[in-house]
């Protein structure tokens, strides 16, 4: 038996230079709590939960004891019993990001048991390198904004990136004029995205997307409040701008919801937080069912890029087709020390690609000591 002997909770902090912000609150600091699972004879895998990381630990030691001595490869049967844990209170939210955390690191660990990636594990690689694109543009204080975007958008294409996506929610004034510059800059070649975490309501999407007819906008994401379902199925069969959103949503059932409501084009799940790897490959299923796409959120450190590649590469698109576009992944960009300093060997871009990890598990390496500079010392 691959028996669990600890499972230790990391919440890490990086303090910012510049604070930023987005539609709906400021950032001074990046904090998340990653987890390390170790079982009897040594072997380690790595977690991380996606959201306030004081809570994540305080979920993944509410957790813990529950498997403690168990046998990792039970892996199901461990996510069923966290999962009865928390369905009496925390059918969605935070909780579930200590579940989601707990899975990454099941998956980690279970590669390494069977030697295999865990792309391979979740079925196959269908692809051994992703596209990514490049998520920036947030807001900070002074200066000329539609400028200071447009350059941080020519950045990204100078770096290899062929699509980027800013942040909307400023009202629409702002949105547009911010949009005009980064699009100007960027060219006709270069996919735009826009992403408004639900700032706006039904009307308001509509106008926007009217207004920004002439810049090409390749997908609006979280254009409403998550719970608005008719407004964002009425939204969507009315655009032909690809709606998307997803990412304040959980578990299989709330993937179900939102996507029988055919409320988006793309399904976006935080896979730390969603219910992880594990409910990810759920969502698939779902998204099959309901012809509809799906690419993970990514928001984090190397340890969320590495398991969303392993799900980007064993994700099937639909429709079928020879030449289907290939389905993007969010690589984010805005300032995180955590995301640069915490793996041995960071994730290179080359063209705008990433490649799959080929080793065993997740098929990365964490830096300890970084983790230890990190931590949130009380
Ligand atoms: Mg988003």
């Amino acid at each position: 038996m691959n028996k669990i002997s600890s499972i230790e909770p990391f919440l890490l902090v990086d303090k910012l230079r510049v604070p930023f912000h987005f539609s709906q609150f400021e950032y001074s600091e990046r904090k998340i709590c990653i987890v390390k699972i170790t079982l009897e004879d040594g072997i380690i895998g790595w977690g991380e939960g996606y959201g306030p990381g004081l809570l994540v630990k305080a979920g993944i030691e509410q957790l813990a004891p529950l498997l403690i001595g168990r046998d990792a490869l039970q892996h199901e049967n461990l996510w069923q019993d966290m999962y009865r844990m928390a369905y009496d209170y925390a059918r969605k939210g935070i909780f579930l990001s200590a579940l989601s955390a707990i899975d990454i690191a099941l998956w980690d660990i279970k590669g390494k048991l069977l030697n295999q990636p865990v792309s391979i594990l979740l079925g196959g690689r269908k692809r051994e390198k992703i596209k990514m694109y490049a998520t920036g543009m947030y807001f900070t204080n002074g200066g000329d904004m539609p400028q200071k975007l447009a350059s941080e958008a020519l950045s990204y294409k100078k770096r290899g990136f062929s699509a980027v996506k800013m942040k909307v929610g400023q009202g629409l004034d702002i949105d547009v004029a911010n949009v005009a510059a980064v699009r100007k800059a960027i060219g006709d070649d270069t996919q735009l995205m826009i992403d408004a975490n639900h700032a706006y309501d039904l009307k308001e999407a509509r106008q926007l997307i009217r207004r920004l007819t002439d810049y090409h906008i390749f997908w609006f994401e979280e254009p409403l409040k998550n719970e608005d379902y008719e407004g964002y199925a009425e939204l969507r069969r009315n655009s032909d701008i690809l709606i998307v959103g997803g990412e304040c949503e959980y578990l299989k059932y709330g993937a179900h919801e939102m996507m029988s409501k055919r409320c988006v084009d793309i399904f976006q799940p935080d896979t730390g937080a969603c219910g992880g790897i594990s409910e990810v490959k759920n969502m698939m299923a779902i998204a099959k069912v309901h012809h509809t796409n799906l690419t993970p959120h990514t928001w984090g450190t190397g340890i969320a890029i590495a398991a969303n590649l392993h799900l980007m590469s064993n994700l099937d698109t639909v429709p079928h087709r020879m030449n289907m576009p290939e389905p993007l992944m969010e690589l984010d960009c805005s300032p995180n020390g955590l995301r640069e300093e915490l793996l041995v060997k960071n994730f290179e871009l080359n063209n705008g690609y990433i490649d799959v990890p080929t080793s065993a598990g997740l098929g990365i390496e964490l830096n300890e000591e970084k983790i230890e500079q990190h931590l949130l010392k009380p």
